[in-house]
């Protein structure tokens, strides 16, 4: 691989500028690593280190073949299946679920950035960028033939009114051993408040379990404290008690409205920034990886090109619905009945629930997921007095 020349500003310095060093970016990196090492490529992050403080869990099924060497060297933690437990419905879904960490996610992209074409630069704050390049705050500029901006959640705008999604984990290292192996991505046999309320649990090993405290609420409003508490309760109710050795948190817009095309001005809008995310969960790995894997399999002057178009297509067809689904969740249910809905869902096939996570529906997913009975809690007065039809 041929080093940038020494004037990194130069137009087309690098093949590929990537403002932000979250998951996007990583992603991206990692898939141009493997499918075009002599990609050039540079790598901006504000803070010291890239890929913040996350837990980042995703299905089996989110990772298509080509992805898999990308993807395995990241994975801290496997499962064959997951839990989900509601009032009236305890089940085991056979799906195995992964997780990778920051701390993965960081020491792959720090050992990718060691050939000479490849530079990282964190601790600077991107403060302009357009198609061909990239300004630092600090005055340094990066010119590439492909710019990817994925500065993250905060700069994603929804469309229309929207409810979020808002959780605090709390990572404890417990005493005894756990009493189980399997996560439990939604317990919903909690008392309801703010909204849809569940814990989603995640032994990451014997003595080490992820809690967070999670609301699908209307509002986004954080009260931290409360939510840490909730997690701690939430382990003491189930016998796990210990040090907390690391917190996150998380709010995160559940849109009800479509997207438009995630570019501006020539610019690749990537990650949460450009709608590259689970309009229903928040997930953002399996639509992330996607588009990872468009841009690292082909030049930049082609990124833009006919497959571009289909992988917008096909996701703004597939966000559609579940941001339909988000208005029907927010509008036409009182806010603690929620949980009658989600509870109907995980009752569908696995083949369902499996491609509803991906962002992958077919036809007759989405048909089984809108027909038949209603869920307890709908209701049409529900509908017009939250302007389900405004
Ligand atoms: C706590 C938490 C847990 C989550 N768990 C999951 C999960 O399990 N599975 C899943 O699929 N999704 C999950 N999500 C949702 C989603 O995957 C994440 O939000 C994901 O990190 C989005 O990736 P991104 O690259 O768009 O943004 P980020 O990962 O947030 O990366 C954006 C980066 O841009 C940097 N940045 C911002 N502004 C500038 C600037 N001006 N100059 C330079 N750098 C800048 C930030 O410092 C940051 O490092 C989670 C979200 C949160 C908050």
């Amino acid at each position: 691989m041929e080093p940038p020349p020494a004037d990194p500003a130069q137009p087309n310095a690098f093949d590929v500028a990537l403002v932000g060093g979250g998951l996007q970016s990583a992603l991206i990196l990692l898939a141009l690593r493997r499918l075009r090492p002599e990609a050039r490529v540079v790598m901006v992050e504000r803070e010291p280190q890239v890929a913040g403080n996350h837990t980042w869990c995703f299905h089996a099924g989110d990772v298509p073949a080509a992805a898999r060497e990308v993807v395995a060297p990241l994975v801290v933690a496997r499962w064959p299946a997951y839990d989900v437990r509601f009032e009236g419905l305890e089940r085991t879904i056979d799906d195995p679920y992964a997780c990778i960490t920051s701390e993965s996610v960081r020491r792959e992209v720090e050992a990718a950035s060691r050939p000479p074409g490849v530079r990282l630069v964190t601790g600077a704050e991107a403060v302009s960028v357009d198609a061909t390049s990239v300004r630092l705050a600090d005055g340094r500029r990066f010119g590439a033939s492909l710019v990817v901006d994925s500065r993250g959640p905060g700069r994603f705008a929804p469309r229309g009114a929207a409810g979020w999604q808002k959780f605090v984990g709390l990572e404890l290292e417990v005493e005894p051993a756990l009493p189980f192996t399997r996560p439990v991505l939604m317990d919903a046999t909690v008392a309801q408040e703010d909204g849809y309320r569940f814990f989603y649990v995640l032994p990451l090993s014997q003595r080490r379990v992820l809690v967070e405290d999670t609301y699908f609420s209307d509002a986004p409003s954080l009260d931290r404290a409360r939510l840490a508490r909730g997690a701690l309760a939430w382990a003491a109710a189930h016998g796990l008690h210990g040090e907390v050795v690391r917190e996150e948190q998380g709010v995160l817009p559940l849109p009800e409205e479509g997207i438009g095309t995630p570019t501006r001005d020539g610019v690749l809008l990537g990650g949460y920034q450009g709608g590259w995310f689970h309009p229903t969960t928040g997930y953002s790995f399996p639509v992330a990886l996607r588009l990872a894997l468009h841009v690292a399999s082909r030049s930049p002057a082609e990124v833009f090109g006919p497959a571009f178009d289909r992988l917008v297509a096909e996701h703004r067809r597939q966000w559609r619905f579940a941001a339909w689904l988000n208005r029907l969740l927010f509008r036409a249910v009182q806010p603690h009945d929620r949980h009658h809905v989600l509870a109907r869902f995980h009752r569908m096939p696995e083949a369902t629930i499996r491609r509803f996570y991906a962002l992958s529906t077919t036809g007759t997913d989405r048909a089984r997921i809108l027909c038949g009975r209603p869920p307890r809690g709908v209701s049409l007065r529900a509908a017009l007095d939250r302007g389900l039809f405004a």
